[in-house]
């Protein structure tokens, strides 16, 4: 199990040496009940934030202040970064971040968390300390706020978000006024950096079955606030025809057709780029042969997949098609043409060669490929 792994019984060790208290809690719980991977394990303690760092230099292990006005040390043992957060209470709120003050009780810090399966903490002997409720509701299913969700969202409206994401992730039912709550808040989310909206909606995205998490989204009108133009009636049909394929959340954001995802969502540029492909291609719709060899297989087969959730019926063996299409480089290049060709003529005769070559399902050799070339670039 988790509570075996050297480099986080050392940070336990270092912590409570020290004399405090110090829990794994939230994501790493949740999923270690679940049998689920954790990626990342974070500790819970009554230690404040300088003793953290007093306590790890005096361990030898290495304190990264990342966050610690919030209470956050990072604290690396063996290579891996454990993020230690000292107990908090919700003070106050601006709708964005909740403002949180230091407190000695574990049962504070469980009421200011999201939800009662995020609010999960173990000791080092893998007892689980459950102060909300959050067991039975994470083995039912059930994504419930910690308390009145309304509450919880006007201070900081990326809940409704996390709300979804959650669903989409771990949750078979939705607590109904929770629903209602993100359906008639959901104008607060235009206050939330789009960099925050874009990680949760990642995250969300990258979920084995996003489908209905995202019609619930679309229900409650929370989707169009974040995406305008989004169109959610295609997505299950998506997930349907990946099969087996892993989670990929870009294809599944292209196949939702928002106005502006990159912007929307503030992606960085590759990520921006990537959408703007696909989205230009499920418009253009080219042919197997033309997409394979302009888009290359990934983004081919993307384009693929959204195509047949919008209904088009692609032939038997579609997949080889894109395959051998994309490992069909133009076997001639502007060095055959030139001379006689020279500056935009070599352009124009590529442009010809490569649309003989893909017409021809790949197969012109190569002398015929200069002479159409040469004939399409000699051409004003
Ligand atoms: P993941 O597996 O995706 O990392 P996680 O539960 O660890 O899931 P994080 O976003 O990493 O999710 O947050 C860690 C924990 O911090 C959550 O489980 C929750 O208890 C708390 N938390 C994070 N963001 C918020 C928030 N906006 N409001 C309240 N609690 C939050
Ligand atoms: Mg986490």
């Amino acid at each position: 199990t988790i509570l075996s792994d050297p480099a986080l019984i050392a940070v336990l060790d270092m912590i409570e040496q020290g004399g405090h208290r110090a829990y794994l809690v939230g994501g790493a719980v949740r999923n270690a009940l679940l049998g689920v991977t954790v990626d990342d394990i974070d500790i819970a303690t009554d230690a404040h934030p300088e003793e953290v760092v007093a306590l790890a230099r005096a361990a030898r292990l290495k304190p990264v202040p990342t966050g610690i006005d919030h209470g956050t040390v990072t604290v690396v043992s063996e290579g891996i970064g454990f993020e230690v957060t000292t107990f908090r209470r919700d003070v106050e709120t601006d709708g964005r971040h909740a403002t949180v003050a230091f407190s000695g009780e574990l049962a504070e810090d469980a009421a200011r968390r999201d939800f009662t399966m995020n609010a999960l903490y173990a000791d080092r002997t893998g007892r689980v300390i459950d102060p909300v409720g959050g067991i039975p509701d994470l083995h039912a299913g059930r994504l419930r706020f910690v308390g009145d969700p309304k509450a919880r969202i006007v201070e900081d409206y990326l809940r409704i978000l996390r709300f979804f994401r959650f669903l989409a992730w771990y949750g078979r039912e939705a607590q109904p006024e929770a629903i209602a709550a993100c359906a008639e808040l959901r104008p607060g989310l235009d206050r939330i950096a789009k960099e925050r909206i874009g990680a949760e909606m990642r995250k969300l995205l990258s979920a084995p079955n996003p489908a209905p998490a995202i019609a619930l989204m679309a229900q409650t009108g929370v989707l169009v606030q974040i995406l305008p133009g989004a169109d959610p009636s295609h997505l299950a049909a998506l997930i349907a025809a990946e099969e087996d394929a892993p989670p990929n959340w870009s294809r599944r954001l292209a196949a939702l057709g928002a106005d502006d995802p990159a912007g929307m969502l503030r992606l960085s540029r590759g990520e921006a780029k990537a959408q703007a492909v696909l989205s230009d291609a499920i418009a253009a719709k080219p042919g197997l042969d033309a997409a394979g060899y302009h888009l290359g297989l990934e983004t081919a087969t993307d384009l693929a997949l959204i195509h047949i959730a919008q209904g088009e019926a692609l032939p038997e063996g579609w997949r080889e098609r894109l395959a051998d299409a994309a490992s069909s480089p133009l076997p001639i290049s502007a060095r055959d043409l030139s001379p006689p060709l020279t500056g935009k003529a070599i352009g124009r005769g590529l442009q010809a060669a490569e649309a003989l070559w893909i017409a021809s399902g790949f197969k012109t050799p190569a002398p015929a490929l200069i002479d159409a070339a040469l004939l399409a670039g000699e051409e004003e």
